[in-house]
């Protein structure tokens, strides 16, 4: 039974901006965009018959059509008329849920990448990032994945030449944030600092990892609520004091990450943030 196995990247944000909120609601995007080592993997396997099934280790999880994998294939289906017959979908996840790393999304994106090779669709990246984007905002960027520019809702996605190879520690701390909700804190004040979006765009077409380091910056941390700002806070100075380049959140977090030079330095920095995160993971930028 024809079958692959695809991985799904996590996604750290060098650099997040909202400009403002637009006529239809949504606000407007401006956001750098990194891919990580730290995947989910997921088997494909279709089978004779219909629908989609599918499985995951984690129980919490949508385990039916409401998995945005599952979404993704339909949408496919959709979308090209390609029959699979039976979908059998295994998710392994190890990227934290409602962490701001799109997870979710990468698992969709996986699902439209794996799908159009397993099936011989011979559909281009952006056809399937364009697929993508009926399933969510982010899904568009985890098709094309690497170092890329996201604007509007985050669907615009421009490829950027890739950040130099380095490492990252990831730290989730045990609180959730509510994305709607910082979306209307956001709205209710007026945000005293932006990214400098064109400088960091600078630094990577110059492949100047400490200029990128140095420009790590997310509107979203100004408007967390003080006690979560001041975990997000403490994390990215233990990454600092453990050697990090620079330091930010991702996403709408609450996910604190360290850029590192090296294997060695990011190793450190892991073991001593460690102690303060009990999930606290180390990667390579891809
Ligand atoms: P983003 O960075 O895009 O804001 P996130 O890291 O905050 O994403 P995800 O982990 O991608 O959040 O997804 C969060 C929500 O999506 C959860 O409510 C979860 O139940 C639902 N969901 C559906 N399918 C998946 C999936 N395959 N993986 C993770 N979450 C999923």
């Amino acid at each position: 039974m024809p079958s692959m196995t695809v991985q799904a990247p996590a996604k750290l944000n060098l650099t997040l901006d909202v400009l403002g909120r637009r006529p239809d609601g949504y606000h407007e995007m401006k956001m750098v965009m990194q891919s990580v080592s730290l995947t989910d993997t997921l088997i494909l396997e279709t089978v004779p018959g219909e629908g989609i099934s599918l499985s995951t280790n984690l129980g919490f999880l949508p385990a039916d059509d409401r998995n945005l994998a599952a979404i993704a294939a339909k949408k496919l289906a959709e979308a090209t008329g390609a029959d699979f017959g039976h979908l059998n979908i295994t998710l392994k996840k190890r990227v934290p849920v409602c962490a701001g790393m799109a997870g979710g999304s990468s698992d969709a994106a996986a699902v439209l990448r794996g799908l159009n090779e397993l099936l011989g669709l011979e559909l281009t990246p952006e056809a399937l990032a364009r697929i993508g984007e009926g399933v969510g905002s982010d899904v568009p960027y985890c098709v094309l994945g690497g170092t890329a520019l996201a604007e509007g809702r985050g669907e615009a996605v421009t490829p950027l030449l890739s950040l130099p190879n380095c490492w990252t520690v990831l730290a989730k701390p045990g609180f959730s944030v509510s994305t709607p909700e910082l979306f209307r804190r956001l709205d209710s004040q007026r945000l005293r600092c932006h990214p400098d979006t064109a400088g960091m765009l600078s630094a990577l077409e110059a492949g100047d990892l400490t200029g990128v380091a140095r420009r790590l910056f997310n509107v979203f941390e100004e408007v967390l609520p003080v006690r979560r700002r001041e975990r997000v806070e403490e994390l990215k100075q233990a990454m600092l004091h453990g050697g990090a380049l620079g330091a930010s959140m991702s996403g709408t977090g609450p996910t604190v990450f360290g850029l590192f030079d090296t294997r060695e330095a990011a190793r450190r920095g892991y073991e001593l943030v460690k102690p303060l995160c009990r999930d606290t993971f180390l990667a390579q930028t891809l």
